[in-house]
């Protein structure tokens, strides 16, 4: 069945930004028209409920201070804040594994390792500097990175394996307040 709909402006795809988008517009009295590719909206924020009821996401999960206009959007949406941790013994979870840290920060897998995960930490705090927060699309190699996920990048920059898993870890412990001591990972 083939349905025809005309309206002013298409935004595609119904992650935060899209929706956002199409919020903005729809308030401004434009006919909008949200097209997504998957059978829910939500993109890369995704919670799944256990048959108890408890509850993981799967996508984003924190906000941190800073985050301003999201935290906004909340209080706006009646969407619930509650504290998370950023003190305590790190746990980390590896294949089956679970590895109790007390000296805040990330268990280690040898030197050669924390030394590859210090270096792409430092390589990838340079590249945020070169991004304008407040128009990251300027930003000298915007277009190019872009269209590159943190995997490639990863896999591209940093060699041992067990170095590629901690600059991810120091992301969501960044998103999470600065910190990536004192939770489960
Ligand atoms: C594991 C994980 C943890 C994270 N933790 C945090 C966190 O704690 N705090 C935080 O602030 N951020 C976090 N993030 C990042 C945050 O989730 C994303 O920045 C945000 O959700 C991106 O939203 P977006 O709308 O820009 O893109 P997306 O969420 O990627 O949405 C894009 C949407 O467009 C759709 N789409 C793509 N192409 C098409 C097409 N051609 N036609 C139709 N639809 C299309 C996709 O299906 C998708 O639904 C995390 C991300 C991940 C993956």
């Amino acid at each position: 069945m083939s349905t025809q709909r005309s309206c002013d402006v298409v935004v595609v795809g119904g992650g935060l930004s899209g929706l956002y988008a199409a919020r903005l517009l729809a308030a401004a009295g434009v006919d909008v028209l949200v097209l997504e590719a998957q059978s829910r909206v939500g993109g890369r924020t995704l919670t799944g409920h256990f048959a108890d009821g408890t509850f993981v996401d799967d996508g984003g999960q924190w906000v941190s201070p800073g985050q301003d206009c999201i935290v906004g959007l909340a209080e706006e949406l009646g969407v619930g804040l509650f504290p998370s941790w950023s003190e305590g013994a790190t746990v980390c979870w590896r294949a089956g594994e679970r590895i109790v840290s007390n000296d805040g920060f990330l268990p280690q897998d040898g030197d050669a390792a924390f030394a590859a995960t210090q270096t792409a930490a430092a390589a990838l705090a340079g590249m945020a500097e070169m991004v304008p927060p407040e128009a990251p699309w300027m930003a000298p190699r915007a277009e190019e990175w872009d269209a590159t996920t943190l995997h490639e990048w990863l896999a591209a920059h940093v060699g041992p394996m067990a170095a590629r898993r901690l600059p991810c870890l120091f992301l969501l412990g960044g998103l999470a307040g600065g910190r990536s001591s004192g939770g489960e990972t």
